[in-house]
Order: C-alpha cells, then structure tokens, then sequence
C-alpha cells in the first residue's frame, strides 16, 4: 500500500481506473475490468454514459453552481418527476445519502414536532442496519463498529432484531416518531424484508400515528426492478432516503417526504449549501431520463432473475465457496461459506469487480444497463476464482 497524506480510513486495493464506459472499467495499465460493483449501487447508468456525459459537458459550460436562495429550474422538474413517479410530494436534495438520512430524522422529528407531540422524536431502527457515517446516521445505525470512539452518540434510536415484528411492537412507547428501515439492507448483507412484513410495519405504524421511514440509499432508483423497492410490497412510506443511483456518480442525494411528513420542514429549518445546485441536478434529470424510459426498469428485473439463476448454478457447483443467493433485481448477493473478501480477492484476479457485504455475503451490483452477454461474462469469471479458492481448500486440507 503507498504512503499517502490522506486519512487511512480505508483499506485500499492498489489498483487505480483511469476509465470506464459502460459495465467496464479500464486500470492504469490498461486492464479492463467487468465492474459488479458499481461504486456500491452508484454508476446504475455504467461508466462515461453518453446521455450524462453530453448533459454534464453542456451545463458545465452554462452555469455549475448558484445558491439555494434563487430558484433553480433543474431542481424544481427533478422534485416534480421524482414526485409524479413516486408516493412523495416533496423532496430536499442534498450530496450523499448519509445527508439524505439525516434530512429524513430531521423531517419525522419536526412533523411531530409541530403536529402537537414534540416528545414523540426516537425512531426505531434494525440491528445489521447501514445508514451512513455522520455522527446522526452512525447512532441510527446502531453497529458498535462504527460508534465507537464517536460518543456522546446522537440520542433517540431503539434498535430490534431485523424483520421481528414483535419487537418491534413492543418498542413502540409514547416517544416513538417512527421506523426507519432498509427494505433491503444493504451493508448489512443483501436481506430483503420479506414483503408481508413491510407491509405489517406499514400497518403498526397507521396504528400508532407513527411514521415509515425508508433508507432506499441503496436499493432506490430502479436497482430491484421497480423506481423503488418498497413498491415489491405495495406499501408507502411517509418520508424516504435516496442517494447513490440518483446521480449515476454525481454525488446526490434526496429526502422525499409526503406532503403530511414534510409538514415541519419549514423556511429555515434545514438547509444545504451545494444541495440541488445546478450541475447536480442536470446530471439527475439525465438519469431519470433513461430510468424512466418505458421498459429500462422491466429489464432490470428480468435480468435480475436470470443473474440470480445463474448464480444459483454457481452454487451448486461450488458448495464449498457459495451457500445460497438473495435479493431482488440487480441487488444480489451470495452467502459464502469462505470470507467474502477472499471471493472478492480472487475475482479481482479475474478482472470481476464486486464487493463484500456483513453476513458473510458477496454484492453484485451491477450497472443497471448490464447485458446479458456481460453477465454470462462475470458467470464465467467468478467461477473461474470460485474454482481456484475450492483448490487452495482442497491443497490446506492436503497439507
Ligand atoms: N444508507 C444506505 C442503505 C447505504 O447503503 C449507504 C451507503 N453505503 C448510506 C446510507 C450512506 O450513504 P453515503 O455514503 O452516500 O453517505
């Protein structure tokens, strides 16, 4: 690893991109790399997409930034497409999805706030949960991994076991503004809540006058085969988190919220210097343009099960590596029976690109604009590196 001034918060892999176009990525000495990781769900649209790099280049030479004091045209039609195509009536843009978490505590705690329950500001969030790194999404989070040494951690979060609804029933007390959820944690290892209980969750909640509040930082943005994946349960949260998908690799995020939750979000309340500005919001509306083409999210679902499929081949091909596979769309992962990094590791040898996840789980998530001759490509290579760990098993046990 070189010495860098930069802080060692991440362990780097010593491999540098130069360049990408489409599922490809191309290293500084000119290997091409399938990429199965996407910048972890970001470029859903692939690398250096002509329709993002011509709205890109034009608007940079127009204007990049304004503040948010002036009307900013490009933001108004995003918020309007994001709404038209949505449960939401109103959306906040910010940079990251950690910013859009804490945009969405912030709009379930003001709604109860000025809706007459001011003691009703603790969310209930889910053990293996991921929402970001500021010091509010750490606490929302909940990982130990993650808090420590951050103290005194952010007040107000009451953690239960993924999915169990009757903990979750039972943490509801008279402070309660809400549950905030992943329908899909991601980090957490691919676990999709099995629709039936979004759907329960949906209910306690309308029960209780709380609030749903959804992290689709992750899972959003056509990455399960619907714009979002909470619509798999036919439900609809009152406030939810996007980020990633939504810029394609433009750092965007957006809380969006119904009319009702957005009550409190009043002038002053909450604010973002280069939330929304001008450059990222043309490179958005760019992504929603091809997202929402007529079919673009119906194939990412139909590839999505044939990638499962095949997946699933490679489990029973390889059941000292792989154990079982998860998750909707092109959200999918892999139970390992190994350490997901070695998989990782070994694909990367192969020129696959993926990503490790909690739970002994390997991510592949791909650009959404993956062919299906690129799929059996990255088949191909990661039974390739799945075969060579199955060796180096099979010599330890020799040896
Ligand atoms: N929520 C979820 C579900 C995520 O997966 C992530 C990022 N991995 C975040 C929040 C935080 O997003 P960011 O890193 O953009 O702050």
């Amino acid at each position: 690893m070189s010495n860098t001034s930069l802080y060692p918060t991440y362990a780097r892999a010593d491999l540098t991109f130069e360049r990408g176009e489409g599922v490809w990525l191309e290293s500084s000495d000119g290997t091409r790399y399938l990429d199965f990781a996407a910048g972890i769900a970001v470029n859903g649209l692939g690398h250096a997409h002509p329709h993002l790099v011509a709205t890109l280049t034009g608007q940079a030479e127009k204007l990049w930034h304004v503040s948010n004091v002036f009307r900013i045209p490009d933001q108004e039609r995003l918020a309007e497409r994001l709404c038209a195509a949505s449960f939401a009536d109103r959306v906040f843009f910010t940079n990251s999805g950690s910013e859009a978490i804490e945009g969405a505590i912030k709009t379930a705690r003001r709604y109860h706030f000025v809706t007459g329950n001011p003691e009703r500001y603790r969310l209930i969030t889910f053990e293996g949960a991921f929402h970001g790194r500021t010091l509010g999404a750490i606490a929302a989070g909940g990982q130990a991994k993650y808090l420590e040494g951050f103290g005194p951690r952010v007040e107000g979060f009451d953690q239960v076991p993924f999915g169990d609804i009757e903990a979750l029933k039972a943490a509801i007390g008279p402070e309660t503004a809400g549950v905030l959820i992943e329908p899909i944690q991601g980090e957490g290892g691919i676990r999709p809540l099995p629709h039936g209980d979004l759907k329960r969750i949906r209910e306690i909640c309308d029960d209780n006058g709380i609030l749903l509040v959804l992290d689709e930082v992750q899972c959003g943005i056509g990455r399960t085969g619907r714009l979002f994946a909470h619509e798999w349960a036919g439900i609809e949260p009152d406030i939810l988190a996007a980020a990633k998908g939504i810029g394609g690799g433009f750092p965007v995020g957006a809380c969006m919220a119904t009319e009702e939750a957005a009550k409190g979000m009043t002038t002053g309340t909450h604010g973002s210097t280069y939330g929304g500005n001008p450059l990222a919001m043309a490179v958005a509306n760019a992504v929603l343009d091809v997202v929402l083409e007529p079919g673009f999210i119906e194939r990412v679902s139909r590839l999505g099960l044939t990638l499962k499929q095949k997946l699933a081949g490679l489990v029973d091909s390889h059941p000292e590596v792989f154990e079982t596979i998860r998750g909707e769309g092109l959200m999918l992962g892999i139970k390992c029976r190994v350490a997901p990094a070695d998989v990782v590791a070994a694909a990367r040898d192969h020129q696959l690109l993926t990503v490790g996840a909690g739970d002994n789980v390997l991510r592949l998530l791909p650009p959404l604009i993956v062919t299906e001759q690129e799929i059996d490509e990255a088949i191909g290579r990661l039974d390739a590196a799945a075969t060579e760990i199955e060796t180096r098993i099979a010599e330890n046990r020799k040896g």
